[in-house]
């Protein structure tokens, strides 16, 4: 089959035919989290996206060096250039060092990003283990003259380098417009004007995590990490950036100027963004007190959620969507997903059973090649999941007699479903069925237990374990063969 993919490139604002630079090496780039607390749906919607585009390159023959950062300082509160770093906010707030909360929320990412079956990057650098490669970076953008220096920090003058390159390409944005209009500095001390932004920032005294370099004690500035690291691995131009929408400005506007600035071309060829989640139409955020966490969702702990959902609901949920749309979160929502995933992983099973007749009565390989087509078409895994239906409806069907089937294209269909449905989607019922596993083993304990407080005549506890149990949507019955459990 012949393969021709097409993405949308932010930067072109069209969809672009995909060509390596160096095929058939592909060079991937993705900004990673800022690691001060656990990921939520926000999170998993570019690790997600990404790794399907990282997948899906594999499976088309490339090469794939996928580098993915984590962010452990520099970047700020207000994700702007005031404001205390998160990390150490964090720190400071659980009296850790800001290294212990780093290394507690990146294992806790990891995780859950193995939870959600995504494959981890080829590198994943951080910000605090690339400052010497930051400050190379600085020093020669203030060596083509586009930096100045106040009371110890560097700020990227943005003025002189939108006379010469364009800065606001990527987000649309003209600047001088908006420079012309906002001449306001407030609570913007020491710098010419409010589109600069920090290259590295002077340290205060109570500032925990600085480092020395020419200018002052300090630490780099939040869009410089992706620069330096993105060129140390992939070289100063690769193929293709991506993030969340919410990056695109400042911080990927950003990390273009500063690669022209210290580089003289563009950094990247191809940029990607993923659209954002909104919670019941609202957008996430912490004060709406709809900011739930991976592990509110795979545990059912958080308010707005009825029940648990399994890492893999959430990731079919997500692919439900193609991912430049927005994607609104609601459990009806999550229980259509799961529903809908359950129903291909049955077409799946039923192939198993079928019994093969001499021909077909629909062509396999036709439903094959518009699964891939809708791939091809910048990753449109909701179409390519829709014509995974139209099959497992057709399935069903001959399982009933009303289609057919021959062997060879039951086998073929086995084949294909299982391939595309777990490499290409990376969708797996293994971790379901671990995950049952476990739950068989801690239930038999659990029961265990209760039948032990019951012939202890300790019917408090007795009761306690069975309404305990009742909020989790198990019920027990008492049967003359013991104790049995079923979900709700
Ligand atoms: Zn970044």
């Amino acid at each position: 089959m012949e393969h021709k993919l097409v993405i949308y490139n932010t930067l072109s604002r069209k969809k672009e035919q995909f060509i390596p630079i160096n095929p058939p090496h592909v060079g991937m780039y993705v900004c990673g989290p800022t690691v001060y607390g656990d990921a939520h749906l926000g999170h998993a919607r570019p690790a997600i996206t990404f790794d399907i585009l990282f997948r899906y390159l594999k499976y088309l023959g490339y090469k794939v060096r996928y580098v993915r950062n984590i962010t452990d300082v520099g970047h700020l509160v207000n994700d702007a250039d005031e404001g205390e770093d998160k990390i150490e906010k964090k720190a400071r707030l659980e009296q850790l060092e800001p290294m212990e909360v780093v290394k507690y929320y990146t294992d806790r990412y990891h995780y859950n990003m193995k939870q959600l079956n995504t494959l981890p990057p080829s590198i994943e650098p951080t910000a605090s283990g690339h400052i010497i490669e930051q400050i190379e970076m600085v020093k020669k953008i203030i060596e083509h003259g586009y930096a100045y220096e106040s009371d110890g920090s560097l700020y990227f003058d943005v003025e002189k380098y939108n006379k010469k390159y364009h800065y606001g390409k990527l987000s649309g944005r003209r600047i001088e417009e908006l420079m012309k209009n906002t001449r306001d500095l407030a609570g913007q001390e020491g710098k010419k004007n409010q589109f600069d932004f920090a290259l590295w920032k002077k340290a205060d005294p109570k500032h925990i995590m600085h480092w020395p370099s020419p200018w002052s004690e300090g630490y780099p500035g939040w869009h410089l990490e992706c620069s330096a690291m993105g060129a140390k691995y992939l070289g100063e131009e690769f193929d293709i950036h991506g993030g969340g929408m919410d990056l695109l400005f400042p911080h990927h506007e950003s990390e273009i100027a500063q690669a022209n600035a210290a580089t003289g071309h563009d950094p990247v060829k191809y940029w990607m963004h993923n659209n954002m989640i909104t919670i019941n139409g609202q957008k996430m955020g912490k004060s709406l007190n709809n900011f739930i966490t991976l592990n509110e969702f795979f545990s059912g702990e958080h308010p707005a959620l009825d029940r648990a959902y399994p890492p893999m609901v959430i990731r079919f949920f997500i692919l439900q969507a193609h991912y430049r749309s927005t994607l609104d979160f609601s459990t009806d929502a999550l229980k259509a997903a799961e529903k809908g995933m359950k129903r291909l992983f049955d077409a799946l099973e039923i192939l198993d059973e079928l019994k093969p007749q001499e021909k077909s009565s629909f062509d396999i390989k036709k439903i094959e090649s518009d699964c891939y087509a809708a791939m091809n078409d910048d990753l449109n895994t909701p179409v390519a999941i829709a014509h995974l239906f139209e099959l497992a409806r057709l399935i069903h069907l001959v399982n009933d007699g009303k289609e057919s089937l021959s062997k060879t294209d039951i086998q073929y269909t086995q084949q294909f479903v299982s391939y595309f449905l777990k490499e290409i989607l990376g969708l797996t019922p293994e971790h379901q069925k671990e995950d049952d596993k476990l739950i068989d083993y801690l239930m038999e304990t659990i029961l265990e237990v209760r039948k032990e407080a019951k012939e202890k005549k300790d019917y408090a506890t007795a009761d306690k374990i069975r309404q305990e149990l009742a909020k989790l949507n198990i019920q027990i019955k008492d049967t003359k063969d013991g104790a049995r459990w079923s979900f709700d």
